[in-house]
């Protein structure tokens, strides 16, 4: 059986990224990879959105601020028109006491128009408001002279004679004004006089930051007067600046202010709108928006903060959800690993999870516990299957053994008698012999053989029957077994002869007692049926001239014969002949 991985901290699964890291890190990039497409998404068209109404605004808010300030400025043009053609007026005379009241009613009406009043054709104030200027001359004055000939709209500047007459505006600004003239003439066409009015420029500035106001609620548009030439006529701020020789409004390429424009290092929102009017007194101002880019688009960037956030927070929700269902997925699956690995360990059954938490969990726990269920039943098997086997191998073993041990006896023993038979005392002698070979001399040792014949057997058979001598044959070889020592080797020669191998005797004495002590001991025994039987016995020992076996059976042999001869039951020793 191949050596299984046991030591899972070899295992490459160690150096993998868990399963719970993976999902989170998954889920949670991908939650915030989605909401920043969607937030750079969003921020991209909520740009395009804001940009395209911003500057809708900006160009609406120039629009109806130009609108507006031309009405007005008409309006009042109009009303000095229509004061000019008054009958009071053009039927005179202009210092009476109800011009005065006329004039005065109007700048009640009107409350931008500073001053009122009537200049006679050389230039002497007749009749004023609060009779400011009254006697004094104005024949100097543009308005003067322009509305002898027709209807005058003037440039915004400061007052001059009544700077000093008029209450100061409260933010300490200089008095400024507007001029609005037109010439008073008789039915034939005889100038008769000038009407002339000054209206505040903080009335015209009012108009223009109102409609700012109403368009742009949030503030951040501001809106420009521009004279004739491109200057500043308002703000304030920026008029003084200008004053001071500061380029403050760099005229656009386009020569038109519109779109993207840059002015003092920040980009704008611009557009432009040119005072319509209807007379040929017209002032060619232009109203100019802007609002800083930047702010502009503030609510997008905040839009697009504000996403960044909501990303980061989904991320890191949806990554600890993430965390939560790869735990929840990753658990029993780690459950079912150990309990994989416990089966592998113990080699039994261990308890699976009652709930694994998923359908697909278990299944797959279903398939351990069959999988499981069958490794075991089927390494149960194996080891049955090993036992038996086992048991069958050894029995067969003892059983060859025992065939071979029968096998063994068969070749090496007489039937008869149990006694070696011949081939086994042929194997002996020689093993004797190279026994001797080797360690006889050294030890003065040598082996003897014994050859004993039954004396007058024959008769034993007639007398008897066969069977008889065949028991006599056997009871005969039992005492020769007993009256022997464990290491000496009895067998029957043949017919009723047996032999005696003695190994490692001193001397043929010690033969010769052995002999004698077996001739004796059969003499004395008493056989079934026959009584007393005895044997004669030749004896020999090995010489180291023999070559082989035979010499030494041939001198037991004839000491055999020489016993028999010499009257039966006896012993008879033989040498060789170099030792004798
Ligand atoms: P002796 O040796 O004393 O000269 O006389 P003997 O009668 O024994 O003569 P011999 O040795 O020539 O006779 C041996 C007899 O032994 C001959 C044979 O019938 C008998 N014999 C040989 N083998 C067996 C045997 O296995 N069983 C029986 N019953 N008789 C055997
Ligand atoms: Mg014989
Ligand atoms: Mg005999």
């Amino acid at each position: 059986m191949p050596d299984t991985p046991h030591d899972v901290t070899a295992s490459p699964a160690r150096h993998l990224p868990s399963l719970r890291g993976q999902l989170s890190l998954v889920l949670g990039g991908l939650a915030l990879a989605i909401l920043t497409l969607v937030g750079v998404y969003l921020g991209r068209v909520a740009t395009q959105e804001l940009y395209t109404a911003q500057q809708a605004v900006v160009r609406t808010t120039a629009q109806f601020a130009a609108d507006l300030l031309a009405t007005e400025l008409r309006d009042r043009e109009r009303e000095i028109e229509l004061l000019s053609v008054a009958p009071h007026l053009v039927d005179g005379p202009l210092d009476a006491p109800r011009v005065r009241d006329a004039l005065e009613r109007r700048a009640a009406l009107h409350d931008e128009f500073g001053w009122l009043g009537v200049a006679a054709p050389d230039g002497t104030v007749l009749q004023a408001t609060g009779g400011l200027l009254a006697g004094r001359s104005v024949a100097q004055r543009e308005w003067f002279i322009a509305a002898r000939e027709r209807v005058y709209v003037g440039d915004v500047h400061e007052a001059k004679l009544l700077a000093s007459m008029l209450p100061v505006a409260p933010n300490g600004e200089p008095t400024r004004f507007i001029d609005f003239a037109a010439p008073i003439r008789a039915a034939d066409g005889k100038l008769l006089g000038v009407v002339g009015a000054h209206a505040h420029w903080r009335w015209v500035t009012g108009l223009v930051e109102g409609v700012t106001r109403r368009q742009n609620p949030g503030g951040g548009i501001d809106a420009l007067i521009l004279d004739r030439d491109g200057r500043v006529l308002y703000p304030e701020a920026l008029k003084a600046a200008q004053a001071d020789g500061a380029n403050v409004l760099p005229r656009p390429a386009s020569g038109r202010f519109d779109g993207e424009l840059d002015f003092g290092g920040q980009t704008y929102l611009t557009s432009e709108a040119q005072l319509q009017s209807s007379t040929d007194a017209a002032l060619g101002w232009r109203i100019v928006t802007r609002q800083p880019l930047e702010q502009a688009l503030r609510p997008v960037r905040d839009l697009q903060r504000e996403l960044v956030l909501l990303g980061i927070m989904a991320a890191a929700v949806l990554t600890l959800a993430a965390l939560l269902l790869a735990r929840r997925i990753s658990r029993p699956v780690e459950e079912l690993a150990q309990i994989a690995e416990r089966v592998e360990a113990e080699r039994r059954m261990p308890d699976f999870p009652p709930d694994p938490g998923a359908m697909e969990l278990a299944r797959l726990s279903d398939a351990m516990r069959a999988m499981a269920g069958s490794l075991l039943a089927t390494e149960q098997e194996l080891q049955q299957a090993n036992a038996t086997l086992e048991a069958q191998v050894q029995q067969r073993t003892a059983e060859l053994q025992a065939a071979n041990a029968a096998l063994e006896h068969l070749a090496t023993r007489d039937p008869l008698t149990g006694l070696h038979n011949r081939r086994s005392l042929d194997a002996r002698l020689a093993e004797a012999q190279a026994l001797d070979r080797r360690y006889g001399r050294q030890r003065a040792r040598v082996h003897a053989l014994l050859l004993l014949d039954v004396d007058h057997f024959k008769r034993i058979n007639d007398q008897f029957g066969h069977p008889t001598g065949d028991a006599v044959l056997r009871q005969l070889a039992h005492l020769l077994q007993a009256s022997i020592r464990a290491t000496d080797v009895a067998a029957r020669f043949g017919g009723e002869e047996f032999a005696v191998l003695l190994p490692e005797l001193a001397g043929p004495q010690e033969a010769v007692i052995a002999a004698e002590k077996i001739r004796a001991a059969v003499e004395t025994v008493s056989f079934a049926q026959v009584g007393r039987v005895t044997v004669s016995v030749g004896v020999s020992l090995a010489s180291v001239d023999d070559l082989d076996a035979r010499p030494l059976i041939d001198r037991a042999d004839g000491a055999l014969y020489e016993a028999k001869r010499g009257g039966r039951n006896a012993v008879v020793l033989k040498l060789a002949p170099t030792l004798g």
